[in-house]
């Protein structure tokens, strides 16, 4: 544990009612919260308690009920500026997901700042939620996209990256973590050289935010993006923080209700940010479950549930080095936990059946990193990921698993 702060496992496990849930008979062991993490009884009970007693539209309404929700939604963001670093509460918006908000900065600061010919530079790391919004961008616009490659380890090269970053260059859009491989970035030397020419920067931070601090100011990004299912809280609820004068820069997102100053048949005039970019009744309850979210993860403390994974990902990595035509893509000496690999011989989605069988749950597939896969020569590899929740006993699990997998096919 690197003498970093403990964290009492047992305790936290019976915070997560799923947890109690059996599969095929078995224990669930649920290691996939890298697609999306299993929810506390503090959440539960924060959603359940809203639509019980506060619950109403919120911004327009005169009367309490409304009033409360409206501060609910509110602090919400409050608590979300606070957990990221952000200078100003005007910089954090709602949205559905990671993905929403990456391809409303390609759809306004996109459309409106890019040009025919300008690049965008991304990493071959990216979801394809950071590299299609681009080429949808591209299409409309002519803008180019220009792609920094990774090593055999799943690292980048800072060279390589600064020799990419041109007088063309006009956004750089950078994964913190990987999905697929677990890599971390050099986030913060990355950005601080593409700030030196004045280029901005968006981070989609999905994989990140649940798993270690993150402080805005301190990265010194212009965007960063990430969804509340990946962080203990509902799905349908995300966030993108914007730097104040890019926000204001910027057009509409979607145009209706709530994101207006003055309508008239002539001439709309806009709120600003952060109503700007939040046209409609927005998903309420989804901010009440993420703020409860943001709580419990301050209550166990982001640095001692970093430690842990770090701890569960050096344990299965060294256990899963053992299993004969185990190969482990991606071996980047900054990750987070998730172990990604091929058993030699079997389909990846015969893997993930045969775990299913035991109770393992794992993701199998391309995990929407389709190039990233290209990469490494392989179609599809199988995706074990670790949360605050998962234990050692798991991981042993996991490994006898795939030692009966290994014999049934071999
Ligand atoms: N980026 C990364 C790195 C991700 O892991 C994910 C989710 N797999 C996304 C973006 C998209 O997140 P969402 O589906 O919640 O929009």
């Amino acid at each position: 544990m690197n003498g970093r702060a403990e964290l009492d496992v047992a305790t936290i496990r019976k915070d997560f009612p799923i947890l109690e849930r059996e599969i095929r008979g078995k224990p669930l062991v649920y290691l996939d919260s890298a697609a999306s993490a299993q929810k506390p009884r503090a959440v539960l009970e924060a959603i359940q308690n809203f639509y019980a007693n506060a619950y109403a539209n919120i911004h327009r309404g005169v009367y309490q009920l409304s009033a409360e929700a409206t501060a609910l939604y509110e602090s919400g963001r409050d608590r979300v500026q606070g957990f990221i670093g952000a200078a100003d509460r005007r910089e954090i918006i709602f949205v559905r997901n990671a993905t929403e908000a990456i391809n409303l900065v390609a759809r306004t600061f996109g459309e409106t700042q890019l040009e025919a010919g300008d690049e965008i530079l991304i990493t071959a790391l990216e979801h394809h939620a950071n590299i299609v919004p681009w080429q949808m961008l591209g299409e409309r616009r002519g803008t180019k996209l220009k792609v920094l490659p990774v090593d055999d380890r799943g690292e980048i090269n800072l060279d390589a990256y600064a020799a990419l970053l041109g007088q063309r260059t006009k956004l750089v859009a950078l994964t913190h973590v990987s999905n697929a491989i677990g890599t971390i970035l050099p986030l913060k030397k990355m950005i601080a050289l593409a700030k030196a020419q004045g280029i901005p920067v968006l981070v989609d931070g999905a994989q990140a935010v649940p798993h270690t601090r993150v402080n805005v100011e301190d990265l010194g990004c212009d965007f960063y993006a990430f969804s509340g299912h990946k962080l203990f809280g509902p799905s349908g609820i995300g966030v993108l923080y914007g730097r104040l004068p890019m926000l204001q820069a910027m057009p509409p997102f979607l145009g209706g209700g709530d994101m207006i100053e003055t309508v008239s048949f002539e001439k709309t005039t806009y709120a600003e940010p952060p109503n700007r970019f939040e046209a409609g009744t927005p998903d309420i309850a989804g901010v009440v479950g993420l703020e409860a979210a943001i709580g419990y993860v301050e209550k166990v403390g982001i640095d001692a549930i970093e430690a842990w994974e770090q701890s569960l990902l050096e344990k299965a990595t060294a256990a899963l080095a053992k299993i004969d035509g185990l190969r482990i893509i991606g071996q980047a000496r900054e990750k987070a936990a998730v172990l990604s690999f091929v058993l030699e011989g079997i389909h990846a989605h015969d893997v993930g059946t045969a775990l299913d069988q035991a109770g393992v749950a794992v993701r199998v597939g391309h995990h929407c990193a389709q190039p990233l896969m290209v990469r490494f020569g392989v179609p599809a590899t199988v995706r074990a990921s670790f949360s605050l929740y998962n234990t050692p006993a798991e991981i042993d699990v996991l490994v006898a698993a795939l030692r009966e997998t290994r014999e049934l096919f071999g």
